[in-house]
């Protein structure tokens, strides 16, 4: 009833506390140590004389910090579940949001209900709404005002009112550091997305999540599955996995099993990566498509250089209405966005693969404007390779980048021949880019022809009723059986 009560004063303010409801550190996985920390939270609440005889420190404010989705939210619910005392929470951008003047006194109430409710957990989530650095040309009145009230709460209660504030941010470098100082925030946690044991653990919570009868929810994953399903969702959030979880139960729900298979997951990943489903297209179109990716995943698996393929598909999808060949991320090269000339010569042939297979099997009268955006992404390839990254053989080139920075309406572009270079130069390095072009054209056809009868089988296979898509496995399996690499 106090909590109804409650709920009616403050507008704005999420109150939980209900025993069915109750979420515990169970429900929280894959996050290291900062669990065993908050257990001392948990233990004020549970064993205040402890803390007040031995005279040891009191926690006030504890701060999670750490990327969106990786369990913030549920690790404060967890540690008031833990403890069952009240907690109550906001959102610090509602505060800013607010009148001038209202955000200071909208946190007084919190605190005041807090005190009444106590013992009891306040929750700020984003607390870096409210609490970045102060001052300044850019500073804000009403966010200072709304901070200062939040920072001399924290300092006049003491721990007789055994109400601690968490707070959670993905900007702790934004953050003013009074909030830091002790008797505030002085609890640091970090809170990282999950690492490989820790995606296994998040997607075993979720996988068995209780039903709405209390029974745990059946699936059939081994453990070698559920290895392969975290192998898979590198830089996945925990909020990532449980959304990941849910879609597969939904799936499972909608073919009117109840226990959630490893194929469900499989499926709702690949639904994640591409967007959901659309419309199969005619037989013709599905031909059209499936030459050009069949082309493209052999192509693919034929080079050194190209990460091994995960799958191909030429069912429509929301992201991809033209299929979509998917080959392992490299997340080095993702994040350097470092390239050999290598790579990248082997990319010009994976993204010419369609345009060639598509004259190999319909004849060149029969091509189709299926490829054009691949055939631009040829260009710049060959741009790259010659003009931008100076790594053609062309000694009219040289060691000259040909390429220059120009801002466009905040973006930066690369200009390609600015005016400092003479006519010979760009004509040159224009007569090796056509000759590059041509060169990996021949190429990937001359592959293709050697390797036809995989190619046919591949495309064979896409086309079958129902299938439309081929793992990486399936497609180096036809490979191994039907192709030539040399
Ligand atoms: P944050 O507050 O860090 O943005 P949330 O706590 O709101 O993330 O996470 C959203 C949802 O994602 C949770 O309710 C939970 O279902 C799931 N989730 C996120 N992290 C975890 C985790 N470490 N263990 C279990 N579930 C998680």
């Amino acid at each position: 009833v106090r909590m109804r009560q409650a709920q009616r004063n403050m507008k704005g303010v999420k109150l939980q506390y209900t025993e069915a409801g109750r979420i515990t550190f169970d429900d929280v996985a894959g996050i290291g140590d900062a669990k065993v920390e908050l257990m001392e939270v948990v233990d004020f609440f549970l064993k205040p004389e402890r803390f007040r005889r031995s005279g040891a420190k009191i926690p006030k404010g504890v701060l999670l910090c750490g990327p969106p989705g990786t369990g913030k939210t549920l690790l404060a619910r967890a540690v008031a579940g833990e403890a069952r005392v009240a907690f109550l929470s906001l959102n610090a951008s509602e505060f800013v949001e607010m009148f001038v003047g209202v955000g200071a006194s909208r946190v007084r109430d919190l605190f005041s209900q807090a005190r009444t409710l106590a013992p009891a957990i306040i929750f700020v989530d984003e607390i870096d709404a409210v609490g970045r650095v102060r001052g300044g040309a850019m500073g804000n009145d009403e966010r200072d005002q709304t901070l200062n009230q939040l920072l001399s709460e924290m300092d006049g209660f003491s721990a007789r009112s055994a109400v601690i504030v968490m707070a959670a941010t993905n900007r702790r470098d934004v953050l003013d550091p009074a909030l830091t100082r002790p008797g505030r925030f002085d609890r640091i946690i970090y809170v990282g997305k999950p690492d490989f044991e820790g995606r296994i653990e998040i997607l075993k919570v979720h996988l068995e999540k209780r039903l709405e009868d209390g029974r745990r929810r059946p699936h059939t994953l081994t453990e070698e599955q559920l290895h392969a399903m975290s192998f898979e969702t590198r830089e996945f959030s925990g909020a990532m996995l449980a959304s990941l979880v849910n879609s597969a139960a939904l799936a499972a729900g909608r073919s009117g099993r109840e226990a959630v298979t490893f194929d469900d997951l499989e499926q709702a990943l690949e639904e994640e990566r591409l967007g959901p489903r659309r419309e199969p297209y005619s037989d013709d179109r599905s031909m059209r498509l499936a030459v050009q990716e069949g082309a493209t995943a052999l192509v693919c698996s034929l080079l050194p250089a190209i990460e091994p393929v995960v799958l191909v598909t030429i069912v429509p999808r929301e992201k991809y209405p033209l299929g979509q060949t998917v080959c392992k991320v490299n997340e080095q090269r993702e994040r350097t966005r470092m390239f050999t000339r290598r790579y990248l010569e082997e990319q010009l042939l994976t993204v010419l693969a369609g345009r060639a297979a598509e004259e190999l099997v319909y004849g060149l009268d029969e091509v189709s404007t299926i490829n054009q955006r691949r055939l631009i992404m040829a260009r710049r390839i060959v741009t790259k390779l010659v003009a931008a990254a100076a790594m053609s053989d062309a000694p009219v080139v040289g060691p000259r980048t040909l390429t220059q920075p120009y801002d466009m309406g905040g973006r930066t572009l690369l200009q390609v021949f600015p005016r400092r270079y003479t006519n010979e130069m760009q004509y040159g390095a224009n007569v090796e880019m056509e000759r590059l072009l041509n060169e990996a054209a021949g190429n990937v056809r001359a592959l293709l022809q050697r390797n036809r009868a995989a190619l046919d089988v591949i495309v064979s296979t896409l086309t079958v009723k129902g299938a439309g898509s081929l793992s990486g496995d399936e497609v180096r399996a036809i490979v191994r059986e039907h192709g030539c690499p040399e």
